[in-house]
């Protein structure tokens, strides 16, 4: 293809994909929100990468994509290739390309960041992928030889799908197993359809399926089976559970009608969006008194928490004709854990942000909540992971009114019951232990008796994702679904 222009950064500005327009997701629009690049827009974008050498973008994804070099077969046109490339490191690149918070990651990385706008990466990444797949690129197994072994992998999630992915890489059968009835675990039932749409995830179904990976959905391990039918009927086991231990903050008044817990909040209306019709109605488990869900429309929504399930909801209220949109959170902006790029988002469709905003109950009348009684915060000293704590400035108390109130404090790790049964330890927080993939590059203390990636304190099963790490995102729960399973072939081929 044509040489590339050495100055492409200067001469073509940073563009993301056109998005869709206000009015239509003030009006209950669930559609993704940026469309995809064409052809010539994902050339000019690719071309606007220095190559800088040592890439930093790369360095900071969390699976060390191969950034620059994909970038440059997106300019060069060789979709296939690129397609190809992307897949070495990355079993979900369409998922990342459009999930990931790549201003936190690779494209804040990004050298251009100095006064050119980082090369948008993860809309290439996305535009790869779903060309690739659209012109029925698969990846290519052909060399690949059957081992006989057999895996099953509990959890459809990013994590489990990633297992599943780099087994069937290497000729071992991955059979997943999830108590949902679709793939995806967070991907389908948590985020919302304007982050990342559902037709996706069935593609990746059909790619993994053709790859030879199996499906058993709604059979839930522990109930419909037992790990130890697992363990004598499979070679070794992978759990990648999520994380889903819902945290209310304790707060007085929680029990109030209309205040809601995010997740069931989301997952419930996901349903009613995409149509999951067999779904209506069924409780979603752990939750099943709060599904019903109560009529947004000109009411004053107030959403507590300032990360990504917060910003998701206070999109979704958005959509489903609240009259006002807001967010209390405890820190300041600059200390919001979730991307930047979504709270610009949720600003522009009309959400309001309160920072430095502590909730300290809820208040009612009738047993219906009313308000939020808020305490206003400054910033103190660091806490253990270097996140400055939000300490009360006194006398500083006001009442945010409020008709619905959603939680969106974060999830905790949900152990099953059955993992120390079969000598699973967890860690004191609940989190399941696992051997580090590089001895001393973590916090976490690898067991004694294994030296293998991602493997547990029993030796044929290995965990990776949401419920090793805690609640954290997809591209980390890919890496460790990825290594995960280069540990498992580890254990199985030698
Ligand atoms: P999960 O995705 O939770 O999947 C676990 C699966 O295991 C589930 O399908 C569950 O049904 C199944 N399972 C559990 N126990 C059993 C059992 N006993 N038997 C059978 N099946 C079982 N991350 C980002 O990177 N970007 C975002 O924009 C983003 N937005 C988010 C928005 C929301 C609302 C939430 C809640 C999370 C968001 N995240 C985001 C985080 C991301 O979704 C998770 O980090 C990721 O999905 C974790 O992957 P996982 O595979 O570990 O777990
Ligand atoms: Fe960036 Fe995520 Fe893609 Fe890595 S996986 S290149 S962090 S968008």
């Amino acid at each position: 293809d044509s040489k590339k222009p050495a100055f492409a950064f200067r001469e073509t500005p940073r563009q993301m994909p056109s998005r869709i327009p206000l009015e239509l997701r003030r009006s209950g629009d669930w559609s993704e929100l940026y469309g995809r690049f064409g052809e010539a827009e994902a050339k000019h974008q690719a071309s606007r990468c220095l190559d800088c050498g040592n890439p930093y973008c790369s360095w900071k994804c969390p699976l060390h994509n191969y950034i620059p070099n994909w970038l440059e077969l997106a300019r060069e046109g060789r979709i296939f290739e690129a397609a190809a490339l992307a897949h070495e490191t990355n079993p979900l690149p369409e998922v990342c390309g459009r999930v990931c918070p790549q201003d936190r990651l690779c494209e804040g990385s990004c050298t251009l960041n100095d006064g050119f706008g980082a090369v948008t990466i993860g809309a290439v990444e996305k535009y790869i992928t779903d060309r690739a797949l659209a012109d029925g690129w698969r990846p290519d197994l052909s060399k690949v030889v059957a081992t006989g072994r057999r895996v099953a992998v509990i959890g459809a999630g990013p994590a489990g799908l990633s297992c599943a992915d780099r087994l069937a890489r290497v000729g071992i059968e991955a059979v997943v197993f999830d108590r949902y009835e679709q793939i995806g675990g967070l991907l389908h039932f948590g985020i919302p359809n304007f982050k990342l749409e559902k037709s996706v995830l069935a593609t990746r179904r059909e790619v993994l399926e053709g790859m030879g990976v199996r499906f058993r959905l709604g059979v839930e391990i522990g109930r419909d089976i037992g790990l130890d039918d697992l363990l004598s009927q499979f070679d070794a086991v992978f759990l990648g559970l999520g994380s889903y231990r819902y945290t209310d903050g304790g707060l007085p008044g929680q029990d109030l009608k209309g205040v809601l817990p995010a997740l069931p909040f989301l997952v419930h209306n996901g349903r009613l969006v995409h149509g999951d019709d067999e779904a209506h109605g069924k409780p979603i488990a752990g939750w099943e008194d709060r599904v019903a869900l109560p009529d947004l429309h000109g009411k004053r929504v107030v959403v507590l928490g300032g990360g990504d399930t917060g910003m998701d909801c206070v999109r979704s209220a958005v959509r489903l004709g609240a009259a006002r949109v807001t967010c209390a959170y405890r820190r300041d902006e600059a200390n919001m854990p979730g991307s930047a790029r979504e709270v610009a988002n949720a600003r522009e469709e009309g959400v309001q942000f309160l920072f430095n905003r502590q909730p300290l109950a809820l208040l009612g009348d009738d047993g219906e909540v009313t308000g939020v009684r808020v305490a206003e915060t400054r910033l103190g000293a660091p806490d253990a992971q270097g996140r400055r704590n939000a300490e009360i400035v006194p006398c500083s108390e006001s009442v945010l009114a409020a008709d619905v109130v959603i939680i969106a404090f974060g999830f905790q790790p949900d152990p099953p019951q059955w993992l120390s049964a079969h000598g699973i330890e967890l860690e004191s927080n609940g989190r399941i232990r696992v051997a580090q993939p590089t001895p001393g590059c973590g916090s976490r203390r690898a067991p004694a008796t294994a030296a293998l990636p991602f493997q547990t304190t029993n030796p044929r099963v290995f965990a990776g994702g949401d419920g090793v790490r805690g609640a954290d995102l997809v591209v980390t729960a890919a890496y460790e679904g990825r290594e995960a399973a280069a540990g498992i072939a580890r254990l199985l081929l030698g």
